[in-house]
């Protein structure tokens, strides 16, 4: 059996998060009463005329920005025409020849992949390649009943930035990977919320097989409107194998449209694929193009810190490991509420703070499947905790009952402490008579302390830890012993 190349390409629809819709005043919104939402230019109503949203445009723009893209100094509006009852205007108001943004590229963060594929990543550092961002309206919603459909054209009508990758994708875990990458720019942008499994990020697979050794590429096949990182990613491997196995028994690749049942885990052929010709695209005649010079001024100063630029930042300025700053960096409202944690103690090294949050705070966040929004604990009374330990005055297996503690009730750290009795004792004179009272009831230990025994230190701090039922501060019991065993 010959071995196989696998090639992906990704259509990726976002809906951007605008106030009002692409070509009317009416809302952006979600989760209102069907058809409430509308006017006769998103009702495709005859003789109803477009208007653009320059709030769309700016957001396309930044993306484009963020992802490395060229912006072409005038666009242009086109229709493209197909009957649907989702769109009964019979066209899409879309870009054909003239879209917003060119070439550019997706980096494939490592905390992007699948978590059991980080381990094995077969291209560290790839930057999968675009081949352009267009904006467009969305359509209305058809939900299918039994025997009837019925149509909502709330959604009808609202911008969507459509994101289409080369054909640059090799697996399934590249494909998952640049999918959450993508996700992750986009908040970090804030241009749109980019969660799939609400339908604000929807995505169209294109995959094809060829066989080792041959150059043209195999016979394309789509998926639609897949709803979930992981039903693209099992999507992929389902149908790698079906084409793998369609191509071993000596049949021919169709070029055709798919639809992926997650339920059953396989795809089903929904039709054979029309060409781009078919939709007798042409430059819509009620919008003018744009000149996007003075746009790309306004919107330059908006482009925000990526990712991997905070990733690299953290490792610089707080010393933290390539890791802990990929998981801080991995989520903006994570790394903003880690920041705010640092400034709150400036005194706190920033690395102390990424610890408790990363193997601490997270870990309980995910437990109760919760986002950093949510979290408890405010970033400064973590990173007053922190700088409670920090100073010796509790020990760490106190803070972590502390800590366990705030994130159930929400309380300060001083007064869990407080209330657990948890307060050491730091005063001088009290340690210095309980260090005594020990020393001269152990002489023998004294000899091996004074002979480099570090064992015998410890079992000296531990003796004072007893009498003092655990408030000792340990740093303060250990110094005034080795000052005393020394004097
Ligand atoms: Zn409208
Ligand atoms: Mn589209």
């Amino acid at each position: 059996m010959p071995k196989y190349i696998l090639t992906i390409g990704l259509e990726v629809h976002a809906q951007l998060n605008t106030r009002s819709k692409m070509f009317c005043a009416c809302p952006a919104e979600y989760g209102e009463e069907p058809n409430t939402l509308t006017c006769p230019t998103c009702l495709g109503l005859p003789g109803a005329l477009p208007v653009l949203n320059e709030g769309a445009i700016e957001r396309t723009i930044l993306t484009g920005l963020m992802l490395g893209c060229s912006i072409p100094p005038v666009v242009k509006w086109d229709r493209k025409n197909y009957f649907y009852p989702d769109m009964p205007k019979n066209y899409q108001i879309s870009q054909f020849d003239l879209p917003l943004c060119l070439g550019g590229g997706v980096p494939l963060y490592e905390l992007a992949y699948p978590k059991d594929a980080q381990k094995s990543i077969a291209n560290p550092g790839k930057v999968v390649k675009l081949t352009r961002i267009h904006l467009e309206e969305d359509v209305a919603k058809s939900t299918h009943h039994e025997k009837f459909t019925t149509i909502d054209f709330n959604r009808a009508g609202t911008p969507l930035m459509e994101i289409v990758s080369e054909p640059d994708i090799d697996s399934a875990e590249e494909a998952f990977a640049y999918l959450s990458s993508l996700r992750q720019i986009l908040i970090y942008g804030g241009v749109s919320d980019a969660d799939m499994e609400k339908g604000n990020m929807r995505c169209d697979v294109n995959i094809s097989v060829r066989p080792e050794g041959q150059t043209e590429l195999g016979a394309k096949v789509e998926l639609k409107n897949l709803n979930s990182m992981s039903a693209v990613r099992r999507s992929i491997k389902y149908e790698t194998e079906r084409q793998i196995d369609c191509l071993n028994r000596g049949e021919k690749i169709i070029q055709s449209t798919r639809r992926w049942d997650d339920d059953l885990g396989e795809t089903t052929l929904m039709r054979t694929k029309e060409d781009a010709h078919d939709y007798r695209y042409f430059p819509d005649p009620d919008l003018l193009p744009v000149r996007t010079a003075e746009i790309l001024e306004r919107v330059r100063p908006q482009v925000p810190e990526l990712p991997h630029e905070k990733r690299d930042r953290f490792e610089r300025d707080y010393a933290v490991s390539a890791y802990d700053a990929s998981v801080l960096s991995s989520d903006k409202a994570l790394a903003a509420w880690f920041e705010t944690a640092t400034a709150a103690q400036p005194t706190v090294p920033g690395k102390k703070i990424a610890n408790w949050v990363i193997n601490d705070l997270l870990g309980l966040m995910n437990e109760g499947s919760l986002s950093i929004a949510d979290c408890p604990i405010t970033p400064a009374a973590l990173a007053d905790l922190v700088a409670t330990v920090e100073s010796g005055k509790i020990s760490n297996n106190q803070a972590k009952e502390v800590f366990a503690e705030m994130f159930k009730s929400g309380r300060p750290a001083a007064e869990i402490i407080k209330e657990k009795g948890f307060e050491q004792v730091s005063d001088t004179g009290a340690l210095e008579a309980m260090v005594e009272e020990i020393l001269a009831a152990n002489p023998d230990k004294v000899a091996e302390v004074q002979a480099g025994n570090d064992k015998a230190m410890n079992w000296f701090t531990g003796q004072v830890m007893k009498l003092s039922k655990g408030k000792a501060n340990p740093k303060l019991v250990t110094e005034i012993v080795k000052a005393k065993v020394a004097g």
